[in-house]
């Protein structure tokens, strides 16, 4: 292991994200302090971690206090917090504590240890936006009280937290707004589009389409998403720093790509548009590229194509089932 590793915390380890992130701080030397409530997370996503020697796991919810040994940690990841619509609108209160009051224990944390803490905030608090592509410096149109505002206001105010650590506090703060990041351990059941076109398709089922297909987002590959949270830990830059793929695809598009991919037969069918449902969403990445030297690098195919064998062994099939 690397001598001048500096032990890191990873919080949201057992989820989607944290688990990739957790793996390339390994595989650079990090000793991982990995926390998860596991809440949204699977256990089952840090097999291959478990062994590690220097790997440890605490089953911990964020908004208690931090467990002692994180006194030692100089870099925090917090992840912690539900990311699919269709879950944290069931639990509104978990999200919105988990973004205010566990954010607030970090920051503490931090600001006790002299710990650097990344937020990982999101593409949601430009909220239904009226300007595109969105830069950094857009304020956002979020409906304060609607059916996402739990999780689009509570990282909203994650932003102001942090913000306001660091200038009265001089707190060590970066902040990274992901935009829709897929890849392999998306949760078959958690309600995002990219895992259940998928498994809808693998499984001969119609594919959901919510409205008329036509709004957009940009799907990021996970391993781009883990390079730039790393680049912005380490780097000079603050953010906030929008990190997404800008390619732009309506969700009619994505359908038809994952059964193209698929070669299923299943078809489209139509659903109600979910409340507050953002028409179009796509990063400008000016800001990631100057100053983190960051670009995406997988094409959404490509990712996509990763993404299916994942699901693919998860079903236990080495062919696609069809309608
Ligand atoms: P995820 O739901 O797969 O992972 C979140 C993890 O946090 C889960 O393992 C869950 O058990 C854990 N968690 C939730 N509440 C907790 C609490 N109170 N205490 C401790 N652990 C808790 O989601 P993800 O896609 O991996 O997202 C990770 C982070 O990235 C989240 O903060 C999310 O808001 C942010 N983000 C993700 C995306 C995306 O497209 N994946 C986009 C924007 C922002
Ligand atoms: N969506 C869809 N079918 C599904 C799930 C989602 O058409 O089965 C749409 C959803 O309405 C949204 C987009 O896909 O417009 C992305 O949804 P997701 O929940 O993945 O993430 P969001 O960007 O909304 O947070």
């Amino acid at each position: 292991m690397n001598q001048d590793s500096l032990p890191v915390v990873v919080t949201g380890a057992a989820g989607f994200v944290g688990s990739h992130l957790c793996e390339a701080l390994l595989a650079q030397g990090h000793r991982v302090m990995a926390l998860d409530n596991l809440s949204t997370g699977d256990i089952g996503h840090m097999d291959g971690l478990l062994g590690h020697k220097a790997f440890t796991f605490q089953r911990r919810d964020v908004c208690l206090e931090p467990p002692r040994e994180l006194v030692e940690a100089r870099r925090v990841f917090n992840l912690a917090c539900p990311a699919s619509p269709a879950y944290y609108q069931t639990a509104p209160v978990d999200t919105v504590l988990c973004s205010v009051l566990g954010l607030w224990r970090l920051l503490e944390l931090a600001q006790r240890t002299g710990a650097r803490l990344l937020q990982t905030s999101t593409s949601e608090v430009y909220g239904d936006a009226e300007q595109h592509p969105q830069r950094e410096n857009y304020w956002g149109n979020v409906n304060p009280n609607g059916a996402r505002s739990c999780y689009d206001e509570g990282k909203r105010c994650g932003e102001a937290m942090m913000m306001a650590y660091h200038h009265e506090r001089k707190v060590d703060v970066r902040i990274a707004r992901i935009f829709n990041t897929y890849g392999p351990r998306l949760r078959p059941g958690d309600g995002r589009v990219v895992s259940n076109f998928i498994m809808q398709a693998l499984q001969g089922q119609d594919l959901t389409v919510y409205g008329d297909g036509q709004q957009t987002r940009s799907f990021c590959y996970v391993s781009d998403t883990v390079r730039a949270l790393m680049l912005l830990m380490e780097g000079e830059e603050i953010g906030p720093v929008n990190v997404g793929n800008p390619g732009e695809h309506t969700m009619l598009a994505l359908a038809e790509m994952i059964l193209r991919l698929t070669g299923s037969r299943s078809r489209l069918v139509f659903r109600p548009l979910p409340q507050d449902d953002p028409r179009r969403r796509c990063p400008d990445i000016e800001r990631a590229r100057e100053r983190l030297g960051w670009v995406p690098q997988v094409s959404l195919e490509e990712g996509l194509e990763r993404t299916l064998h994942h699901f693919r062994q998860l079903l236990g099939q080495q062919r696609v089932i069809v309608a």
